[in-house]
C-alpha cells in the first residue's frame, strides 16, 4: 500500500460482518475461562490484553497504522508526546549512563531531558545539529546509549541530517531516536534514512484538529540490541520483574524494544491513552495525506508572502529556496515539510506582540501543526523557562513569531497577516 492508502486501510481490516470503523473497546478488564489462561500473559507466553493501563486492542489498531506508515516492526501509543519522549529514552538509558540530543528540539523535550531526567541520573549532552564531525565524535561517552534528534525541530525549523547522526550513533553501537512530530511519516520515514526508533507527538498533525493528546513510539526493528548486549543490560540481561525473561532472545529485534516499553515501562507508569482518544487519533490520520498536502501548499504561499512584505524582518521556512535548510528540507522531504513558518517582525518582540493582537483569523494558541491557523511568541510561552542565551542556541531568536498555517483557504490567511502587518507599524 501506498502511504496514502495505508493513512486509511492500514492497522485494522474487519473480517466478515465486523464494524467498518476501529471499535472502541472501553473496558479496563479482560476476561479469560482459566487462571492459567491469564496466567499465560502475565508470563508473555502468549499475547492478548488484561489490563488496559498496559494495553488496549483500540489503542493497537492505531499503533499498527502508525508502525506501517513508518515502516517500522511494532509500534505502541503513549498519552502525550511528552511520554513518548520518556519513554524512547528510558527504555535504554538508566541512571549513570549518558544520552546525546540535538540542541535544536522542541522546548518540553529539552526540559524533560535537562532538568527531569537529568534528577533521575542521567546525563545528556546538547550538540548543534550542524555541528563538525569532530564536535560530534567528541559527544560521545563509553556510557552513552542513544542519540536523539528531531526531523524538523518545532519551532526552530531546523532539518535534522538523519542519515548522518545515524551513522555516527551506529559507529558507536547505539541506537538513533528521532521525533518526526513536524515532518510526520507523510513527508519523512526516518527509518529509511537509517533512524533505529521513531516518536510523534500525535496531538500535532496526526490528530490534526485541535482534539487529542497523544504519542506514539514505532521501533524500526532493525537496532541489533544482542550485538551491542554490554550496553543494553534492560534489553540484554533477564528481567526479574517478568521471571527472568530476556527481551531481545524471546522477541528478537523486531519485538524487543516495544515489548519491554509496554510489559515494564507502561505496567509501571502507565501513560496510556484512553480507547476514546485513540479512536479520535485514528480519525485524524485518515485524512493526514491529503492535509498535510494542504498544508505544506498553503505554507509555502504564506512564506513567500512573508518574504515580499516590508514590514518582515526574516523568514524561515525550509520550503523557501535560499533558506538554511532547503537543500536537508529537499532530500529528506521532497513532497514538502509542514506547515510550520516562522518569522520576526520589524521592530522586534513589541512589535511581534502587536502584530500578533491584531490577527483575527489566526489564534494566539499553545498549540501548532493543526487544521486551524495559530499564532505563538515561543519566547513569552513554550520557552518562558529558557534564558536568551539558551533561546538562541536552540534556533529560538526571542522576537521571533512561530506561525502555524492551516488548511483554511490561503488568501483568507494572508489578509489576515497582511492587515495585522501593517498595524505592527504602530507599536
Ligand atoms: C508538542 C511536541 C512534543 C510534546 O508532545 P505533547 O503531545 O504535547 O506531549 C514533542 N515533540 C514535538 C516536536 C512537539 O511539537
Amino acid at each position: 500500500m501506498r502511504k496514502e492508502t495505508k493513512c486509511i486501510e492500514a492497522g485494522y481490516t474487519p473480517k466478515n460482518g465486523e464494524s467498518r470503523m476501529i471499535p472502541i473497546i472501553q473496558s479496563t478488564t479482560f476476561k479469560y475461562d482459566t487462571s492459567a489462561d491469564m496466567g499465560k500473559l502475565f508470563d508473555l507466553e502468549a499475547s492478548g490484553y488484561f489490563y488496559t493501563r498496559l494495553q488496549n486492542p483500540t489503542n493497537d489498531f492505531v499503533a499498527a497504522k502508525l508502525t506501517a506508515l513508518e515502516g517500522g516492526a511494532a509500534g505502541m501509543l503513549t498519552s502525550s508526546g511528552q511520554a513518548a519522549s520518556f519513554f524512547s529514552v528510558f527504555n535504554l538509558a538508566n541512571a549513570g549512563d549518558h544520552v546525546i540530543a540535538s540542541t535544536s528540539i522542541y522546548g518540553g523535550t529539552y526540559n524533560l531531558f535537562s532538568v527531569t531526567m537529568k534528577k533521575m541520573g542521567i546525563d545528556f549532552t546538547f550538540i548543534d545539529p550542524d555541528c563538525s564531525d569532530e564536535e560530534l565524535e567528541a559527544a560521545f561517552r563509553p556510557n552513552t546509549k542513544a542519540v536523539f534528534g528531531e526531523t524538523i525541530a518545532n519551532p526552530a525549523l531546523i532539518v535534522f541530517d538523519i542519515e548522518r547522526f545515524a551513522k555516527a550513533a551506529h559507529s558507536h553501537g547505539v541506537p538513533l531516536i528521532i521525533d518526526n512530530t513536524f515532518a510526520t511519516p507523510v513527508n519523512c520515514r526516518p527509518i529509511e534514512w537509517g533512524a533505529d526508533i521513531v516518536i510523534h507527538s500525535t496531538t500535532k498533525y496526526l490528530d490534526g484538529h485541535d482534539a487529542t493528546v497523544g504519542g506514539a513510539i514505532i521501533d524500526s526493528g532493525k537496532f541489533d540490541w544482542m550485538a551491542h548486549a554490554d550496553k543494553f543490560p534492560g534489553l540484554c540481561t533477564p528481567d526479574d520483574s517478568y521471571h527472568g525473561i530476556t527481551y531481545a532472545e524471546k522477541f528478537g529485534k523486531e519485538g524487543a524494544f516495544i515489548t519491554k516499553a509496554t510489559a515494564q515501562l507502561m505496567r509501571d507508569i502507565g501513560a496510556i491513552p484512553s480507547p476514546m482518544n485513540c479512536y479520535i487519533l485514528n480519525l485524524g490520520i485518515e485524512s493526514l495525506a491529503v492535509r498535510m498536502k494542504r498544508h505544506c501548499e498553503n505554507a509555502q504561499k504564506v512564506a513567500e508572502f512573508l518574504q515580499a512584505n516590508e514590514n518582515v524582518a526574516y523568514v524561515t521556512y525550509p520550503g523557501l529556496p535560499g533558506d538554511k535548510y532547503y537543500e536537508l528540507g529537499k532530500k529528506y522531504m521532497p513532497d514538502g515539510t509542514c506547515g510550520v513558518i516562522s518569522f520576526g517582525v520589524k521592530g522586534g518582540r513589541k512589535a511581534a506582540e502587536e502584530m500578533m493582537k491584531h490577527l483575527k483569523l489566526a489564534i494566539i494558541a499553545t498549540h501548532v501543526a493543526d487544521a486551524h491557523t495559530c499564532v505563538l511568541h515561543p519566547a513569552s510561552s513554550t520557552h518562558r523557562q529558557m534564558t536568551d542565551e539558551e533561546l538562541i542556541a536552540c534556533g529560538v531568536m526571542p522576537d521571533m513569531v512561530r506561525f502555524s498555517v492551516g488548511i483554511e483557504n490561503v488568501d483568507d490567511i494572508i489578509e489576515d497577516l497582511a492587515q495585522a502587518l501593517e498595524a505592527s507599524k504602530n507599536a
